[in-house]
């Protein structure tokens, strides 16, 4: 019998493996990657520093320990060059460029998403640090501890940009979060909600420049023999800099899919039972658009998880979206984001507390379908708040 088939090492990709193997111990599976397999939490890399953690602490285990703990043959190294729906078949490139043949009997794309990057001008562009993996991680980590003046500028107020600010600051770095929106975390917190964020994170140092973006990096020669870089805003402004970090988002990686001719839009699409427009070929994690949703966090890989697990084990099961709240990892400003969903228009009400606010996305119903909470009082409304926001996918029994 050929092998259920996992593309990717990620949280999504190792997720799937273990809640698969709760109720399938036999069923033979690969596990293929372009990385280097080790499983890891992505979600520590934005908080990482001011835990001194080292790159080596995060790692959970190597594919030699991740293999045998759950029984499957990892591929480390190794990256899906093509997908042949029609027989079945991969087409592999390892590390020194031998090319192989792996069959499938269903396969699952769990390639996760890749930094979005700016057209910068400036020789020094090139030298922009992305923090999306462990690998990313250990050269942002060891580049920053070689720089003395420890001043960084980081590209993009969003969620992840906002994290590593609050770790970069405190962990005594002087940061400055450029931004071309009107406010941190645009889309995701009425304007009242963001001053008070911003305000937060001001409060333990962290610059903002907003309403602007950088238009180029220059290298500059500095006197400990390492480049510095000049950096000019769009709005005039310049300033110099040891180290810069772009967070302005991430794309799920579509190429694959694409030259396979299964359906993309800003995801690989997939239904409720996470299964694309090709036969026995299934997405999950930061690539996967369900049913419309693209949701690149952690909760959601943990429900397409167990779902799948179980259509794969025999039982066909829709994936379960209840509401599904984020908490970001800014202590400065302790903020728990749930996004309305996309296509429903909403009304923001706010209420301020001594130590932050409440902020309710309610819907033309009166129904509530979204909130931001800030502060630790808000942030006890968490669980009471999330009950009365509705299933954004019901759960649907097998
Ligand atoms: C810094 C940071 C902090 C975050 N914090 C939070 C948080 O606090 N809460 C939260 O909910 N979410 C958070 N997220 C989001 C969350 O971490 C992601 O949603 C999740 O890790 C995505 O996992 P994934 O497996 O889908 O993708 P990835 O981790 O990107 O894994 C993709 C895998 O696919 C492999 N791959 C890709 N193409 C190929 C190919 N052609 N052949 C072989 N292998 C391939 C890659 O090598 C990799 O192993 C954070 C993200 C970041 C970057």
């Amino acid at each position: 019998m050929n092998p259920i088939v996992i593309v990717g090492s990620g949280m999504a990709g190792y997720t799937l493996a273990r809640e698969f193997r709760k109720l399938d111990s036999t069923t033979p599976v690969v596990m293929i990657s372009a990385d280097d397999a080790v499983n890891y939490a992505k979600p520590t890399l934005s908080n990482a520093l001011v835990g001194n953690k080292h790159p080596d602490q995060i790692g959970l285990g190597d594919p030699a320990k991740m293999s045998a703990q759950l029984n499957i043959n990892i591929l480390a190294h190794t990256t899906v060059d093509q997908v042949d729906c029609e027989n079945h078949t991969l087409q592999l490139k390892q590390q020194n460029g031998e090319q192989t043949t792996q069959a499938y009997s269903k396969l699952i794309l769990a390639v996760g998403a890749n930094p979005i990057r700016l057209p910068i001008e400036g020789d020094g562009a090139d030298d922009i640090h992305v923090v999306n993996s462990l690998a990313d991680y250990r050269t942002f980590r060891d580049n920053l501890s070689l720089r003395t003046d420890k001043r960084v500028l980081l590209l993009g107020a969003g969620l992840i940009g906002c994290e590593f600010a609050n770790d970069l600051k405190a962990t005594g770095h002087d940061v400055t979060v450029v931004d071309i929106a009107p406010q941190p975390l645009g889309r995701l917190l009425p304007a009242d909600t963001a001053t008070a964020f911003q305000a937060g994170l001001e409060h333990i140092g962290v610059q903002f420049a907003l309403n602007t973006t950088v238009q180029s990096i220059q290298r500059v020669a500095s006197a400990q023999g390492h480049h510095d870089y000049a950096v000019q805003l769009t709005n005039g402004t310049s300033l110099v800099v040891d180290i810069v970090l772009s967070a302005i988002g991430l794309r799920p990686n579509l190429e694959l899919a694409q030259a396979a001719s299964i359906k993309t839009s800003r995801g690989i699409i997939v239904d409720a039972l996470l299964q694309a427009s090709q036969p026995d070929i299934y997405a999950i994690g930061d690539c996967a658009e369900v049913e419309g949703h693209l949701l690149p966090f952690v909760m959601p890989i943990m429900q397409q998880a167990r779902a799948l697990a179980k259509t794969l084990a025999g039982t066909a099961t829709q994936v379960h979206y209840p509401a599904m709240p984020v908490a970001v990892k800014t202590p400065a400003a302790p903020l728990t984001v749930l996004p309305a969903p996309a296509d429903v228009q909403v009304n923001w009400e706010t209420e301020k507390l001594d130590d932050g606010m409440i902020a309710k996305a309610m819907d033309s119903a009166g129904t509530l379908r979204g909130f931001v909470l800030l502060g630790a009082s808000a942030g006890k409304q968490r669980m009471a708040l999330t009950k009365l926001v509705p299933d954004l996918l019901p759960l649907v029994s097998a």
